[in-house]
This record gives structure tokens, sequence and C-alpha cells, in this order.
């Protein structure tokens, strides 16, 4: 359980702003579905039926990772363009010459309105075309599709930060991103999580690296058979490298067959199988839910108010020997299920195989089930992933876009596959580097004949989370806002909306935004920041880490780096010789090389590093639980560090040389020294990542 009960201050969230959704829902539904069945268990009498076989596309692209999917091509459905909205009058409401040079009534120069557009590059795109044209034309910005010589305010990318050289704007992608959201790369940084904080991060299954870990697999599952001869588990095996259910099979036990294939092949992620999840219309379904990630440096999250609900097709039964081969049945995989002749495409957002997520909460809802506290666990489950993501994501970042040398900023929509269980537990299936935002589906109309047709479900999520994406980055808007409060006219907001739109247009301080609906993604972190900041240690542990990085650019430390760190953290004694240092990072260091079989450069990588951290911290502390042990070596650590960057600043105001070189400051957080653990002992890290103390020691 969380302190401070943030299940219920999340559930404020749920109160405020998606009941607004699911209302809405509710509304639709009086028009398309019969009221009184909503929440019945079968298929309701109007419900659509499964339609024909759907021969499967060439390359069925939903939902999963679209970096290997080729291109759609870039036209826009007719039916799928929106009306523009305010006929393209400038803000002050008199008709745009060329887009740009409007001039306000009074003579002046409206510098308002002289604000040129918003720059998008959309060369690389790719799937994301069609949703990011839309939204563009929505915001009325202005698009290239082609790219530009000059640069832009912001890039889209389809696949990956590395897509091309950017030396300034936003782009959509983390570098490292991809890496990081891997099955096994996933399943590592989580794991870090569970160690320290077993009740928090319960949200995901117990899972075992693939080859490394099979011994321990087969040995952890023999003992708990031992316990309990009753326990007959699933497993499920899913491949590294794979995406969109490719390479998934079930076992029952480690001594499949099959098992002993993948174990040669490639490297694979084992993991325990949610026997019971919950049903609706007898069919197993997962959440797919639009996260935000706006910033590393502070931590900024945001989460899409509505989600996709993709269903399997064919009825679920707990896995037993003979259904353990059904896909259809047990994986939930657009890309697979569209194969099937019970997948049912409906125009409707609440039946058939997809539907959005507000009309699956609306549903639960109409049956009595307490949705706030299954949106507020949903909010909790994407905090903490993401909180077990960024340390590492920092790492790569620095080595990409050292501090100092020019790049862009970053921020990326990912999305994460959820599980809800019987008992309405969510469960993290995995999270997305590049989800699908493609707004159309392929369709046949006549045997042998198919057209890319549009899809009212994803138009509706996609857009707006695209939309609402670029609102939030847009990097203009600061300039707007001041703009206009230097004319004295604040801009309409939607808790301030205008009359209409005309209206705060004739007296010229009209929000360029006013025409679009209420931005469907909210901010969860640093909002709930207070309840969640006590689970930041390895994000702690990694600002020590990028401090002792040395060289800018590389991901590893080297041996002096992790001497240098011993050293300046005091952490060497007669009982931790500097010899048993050296030998300590060999040994972890070798291990972690030969694990993750990463060659590019030789060094200790982060995870090398936590690994140390921990056997320090053990040592140390030895009666208290992990993570006290590991925050209290963290305060340490910090507070050794904070006393000679403030001996350093004295030395460079008085002007005398302290004969060494500045450790680069890793990140803002370490620019203010921590105040001395009390007594001189370390003290339980209560307030979290973020505690940003103040020294009492005066600084001349
Ligand atoms: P992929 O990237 O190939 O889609 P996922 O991890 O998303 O891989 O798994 C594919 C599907 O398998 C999921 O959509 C879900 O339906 C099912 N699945 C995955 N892991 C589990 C699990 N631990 N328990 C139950 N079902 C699972």
């Amino acid at each position: 359980m969380l302190r401070g009960s943030p299940e219920r201050e999340l559930a404020a969230w749920w109160e405020a702003e998606a009941v607004a959704a699911t209302k809405a829902q509710a509304a639709k539904e009086q028009v398309r579905v019969d009221p009184g069945a909503a929440g019945e268990p079968e298929r309701k009498a109007g419900e659509e039926q499964p339609k024909e076989p759907v021969p499967a596309p060439p390359c069925a692209a939903e939902e999963g990772d679209a970096r290997i999917l080729p291109r759609p091509p870039p036209t826009l459905p007719v039916s799928l363009t929106k009306p523009e909205p305010a006929s393209g009058l400038c803000p002050h409401g008199k008709s745009r010459i060329k887009g740009r040079s409007c001039k306000r009534s009074s003579g002046q120069p409206d510098e308002y309105c002289s604000l040129r557009p918003v720059t998008v590059d959309s060369s690389k795109a790719r799937t994301s075309l069609d949703a990011l044209k839309i939204s563009i034309r929505q915001l009325k910005w202005k698009e290239f599709p082609f790219g530009r010589r000059l640069p832009c305010d912001i890039y889209w990318h389809g696949v990956s930060f590395h897509d091309n050289d950017i030396f300034s704007g936003q782009v959509n992608k983390f570098p490292g991103m991809t890496e990081m959201v891997r099955k096994i790369t996933l399943s590592r940084a989580v794991r870090i999580m569970q160690n320290l904080f077993p009740e928090e991060y319960n949200f995901y299954p117990r899972s075992w690296i693939l080859p490394d870990e099979f011994q321990l697999f087969v040995a952890q599952v023999q003992m708990v058979k031992d316990g309990d001869p009753s326990w007959k588990p699933t497993f499920i095996v899913k491949p590294d490298s794979g995406c969109q259910g490719d390479g998934i099979y079930l076992i029952k036990d480690p001594s499949d067959i099959r098992l002993s294939a993948t174990l040669q092949s490639r490297p694979a992620v084992v993991q325990e199988y949610i026997c019971k999840p919950l049903l609706i219309d007898k069919l197993k379904f997962d959440i797919r839910l639009y996260v935000l990630l706006k910033s590393l440096e502070p931590l900024e999250i945001y989460i899409a108010k509505d989600g996709l609900s993709r269903f399997c097709t064919e009825p679920y039964q707990e896995p037993s020997p003979k259904n353990l081969h059904h896909i259809f049945m047990h994986l939930t995989n657009y890309s697979l299920n569209i194969h099937s002749g019970n997948f049912i495409h409906s125009d409707s957002t609440s039946t058939g195989s997809k539907r959005t997520f507000s009309s699956i909460l609306y549903r639960l809802s109409s049956k009595g089930v307490d949705i706030k506290k299954v949106w507020s666990d949903i909010i909790s489950l994407v905090i903490k992933t993401v909180i077990a993501l960024t340390p590492e994501l920092k790492v790569f970042y620095q080595s990409d876009i050292p501090a100092g040398r020019p790049g862009p900023t970053c921020f990326q929509i990912l999305g994460f596959d959820i599980l809800l269980m019987k008992n309405l537990k969510p469960i993290l299936l995995e999270v997305n580097a590049n989800p699908s935002m493609r707004i159309e589906h392929e369709q046949e109309l006549s045997p042998g004949v198919f057209e890319n047709v549009p899809s009212l479900v994803d138009e509706e999520v996609k857009v707006a989370v695209i939309r609402d994406t670029l609102r939030l980055m847009d990097p203009l808007k600061k300039r707007r806002e001041s703009q206009s409060q230097l004319l004295g006219k604040p801009l309409a907001s939607k808790e301030n909306p205008p009359h209409s739109d005309l209206a705060s247009a004739s007296r010229g301080n009209a929000n360029p935004d006013a025409h679009l609906p209420s931005i469907c993604l909210k901010q969860v972190f640093p909002k709930y920041a207070k309840q969640f900041n006590y689970l930041r240690l390895v994000d702690r542990m990694a600002n020590l880490f990028i401090r002792f990085l040395g060289i800018k650019g590389t991901m590893k430390l080297g041996p002096t780096g992790f001497r240098t760190f011993i050293r300046n953290c005091k952490l060497s004694s007669s009982s931790l010789s500097m010899a048993a240092v050296d030998i300590l990072y060999i040994d972890i260091t070798r291990r972690w090389n030969s694990m993750t079989m990463d060659q590019r450069d030789s060094g200790m990588c982060l995870q090398a590093f936590v690994e140390a951290f921990f056997y320090l911290a053990q040592r140390k502390f030895k009666m208290l639980p992990l993570h006290e042990q590991v925050a209290s070596l963290i305060d340490l650590c910090e507070y050794h560090l904070s006393l000679q960057d403030e001996k350093r600043l004295v030395c460079g105001r008085s002007g005398i040389s302290s004969g060494s070189r500045l450790q680069p400051s890793a990140t803002p957080q370490e620019a203010a020294p921590p105040a001395p653990p009390a007594e001189g002992r370390p003290q339980p890290c209560t307030d979290g990542a973020h505690k940003v103390s103040h020294s009492r020691h005066s600084l001349s």
C-alpha cells in the first residue's frame, strides 16, 4: 500500500476529469446500444455479430511496435477531414493574408498575431502521419512533410531518436527509449524496483530472463511446487525482440520442449501467466493507454483520459494443455486477432474487437464496479513504471545529448499495455516506445479488393493524444501568453471560456486553442510527486553514476571512475580496502558484460553499479531493510559530495585553486547540497529523489 493513501487522492483525478468522459460515453451509449444490456457478460442481442472472415492485411500493424512497419500512403481519407474551425480567421477575427501578415485594427503591429505558426517536420512520421496531419491542421500549425532546410520547432519521428541528426527544437523520441522498453530491459528495471519495494511493484508478473536465468527459473518453480503441490502454474514465453505477439507461446512446465528450443535460439523473457483476467462478453481483453513523458528532468508525466481496449476473438478458458495453443483465446494482440474469422470491425466505440477504454469503464460502472479505484491503480502503475525506467534513460540522455552541446529537447508518447485481473487489479504487460498511431484499418470490400478505411475508434483516441501532446509541447505558448499579458488581455482558457470564438476574436484576445476540446492529457507527475518520490532511489543512484562517468558521451563507468566514487563518498574503510573495491568492480562488471553481451564500450553499466551499490549499502547498514540501507547510503554519498562541492565553490570564490578539476554536476538536483545526516549518521530517505535540501554550511 502506498504512503498517505494516494489512491484516494488519485481518485479525485478520475472524479474531476474522467467521469466526464464516461458520462459522454454514457450519452453515446443511449443512442447506440440498449442501455439495459450494459454490463451483461453475454453478447447483446443488438450487438454486431461476427462478420465473414477478414483476410489478413499484408502487415497488420495495430498497437504493436511500429518500428518495422512500412509507412501507409500519406493520403488522408476524405471522411476524416474535420471542417476547419474558425474559418481561417487570424486571432483578432480578420481573415489571414497568406497565413501570417495580419495587423491589429489599431494600426499597430499585432505581436500576438505576428507570431509565426509552430513548425513541424513530419517527414519521418511514418505510420503516425495521418493522425499527425489532422492534429497539425486542427492546431493551425505549419507542417513540413518533406523536411525543411531551416530548423523546425518540432520533429515527429516514427521510430527512434536516431532517425536523424537534430540540433535544436523538440523531438518526439528520447534516446535509449526503444532499448529501455524491450522485454528484457524492462523486466530488469522493474526487478530492481521489486527488490527495493516488493509491495509497490507487484503489478508486474514474476519474470525470468532466458537463457541466463533458466536454472533459477527451474529452481524457483520447483520450490513453490514443493511447498504447494496443488499449484498448477502457466508461463508465457516472449522473445526479447518480438512484438505484436510474434513468437509468443504458453507452457505449463519448465521442461517444455519448446523452451529448450528458445534457449538455443534467442533471448527471451518467461513470465507468470495471469490466468484469471477480467472478461467482457466472455472475452479476454487488454488496455492500451497513452502516456506522455514530457520531460525527464524534472520528471513530468501525463496520461491520456481515454485509451483502447483490444479483445481476443475466442471465448476465454483458463489455460489447460488442450487450449494452450489457442492464440485467439489467450493473446489480445490486434495484429493476431485480425486474422480470426471472429474479428469484429465496428463503427461504434463501445462494440467490436477494438473499443475505447472509457466504454469499458462505463460498462463496469453500470455493474457497480468502483472505477475510480481502477483508474487510480492504473495511474499508480504508470508512475511507478516510469520511475523504474528513468534512471537508465538519463544515462542514455547525457550520452547522446551531453550538457552544453546543442541538441533537441525530447518528449515521447508511450503505449502502456495493461491487463485487468478478475479482481480488477491492473497488471503491466509491456511498454511500447512506438505505439501504433494508425487511424485506419484494411478491409476487404469485395473478394480480393482491399482498401484502407477510417477506424473511428482509433481516430477518436489517437488524434486527441497527438494533438494534445503538441499543445503541451507548444514552444510558442509561453511567448503568446506573455505577449497577451503585455497587452493586458488574458487568453481565454477552458476554465474561463469565451462566449464564442468570434466574439472574443473581435475583442482581439482570441485564444488560438479556443476551438479545441479540453486537453485529453492529464498531468500525474509532479502532481502526485509527494506520494511517489520515495520510490526514486535508483534515480538518485543514477545521478551519482553520471557524475562519475567523467568523459561525456560514455554510458559505462571505468575502474578509475568507480574508485573516485568510493573515495569521494568516503566509502572505503579498514574493512573495505581499495583493493577490495577493485575486485568488487571487476567481479560485477565482468558478470554484467557477459550477461548483456553489450560490447559497445567496456566498463560498468548502470545496472552493475546499482548491484555494487546494493552490496555496499548492505555492508554498511546491516540491520535495516534493503530500501532503507540503500537510501541511507545515498544520503551519505550526497552529503559528502555536497561538502566537496561547497569547498570547491569557496575556493573558487576566494581565488584559491583547489588543485583538482571540478566534477561536473550531473543534475540540477546536485547543485543544492543535502543537509548533513543527523549526528554524522545518515538518515533514511523520507522525501525522495527531489529532496532539495539547504545546506547549513554558509558559503561565504
Ligand atoms: P508483444 O510485444 O509481442 O505484443 P506482449 O507482452 O504484449 O508482447 O504480449 C502479447 C499478449 O500476450 C498480450 O497482449 C496479452 O494478451 C498476452 N500476455 C502477455 N503477458 C501476459 C501475462 N503475463 N499474462 C497473461 N497474458 C499475457
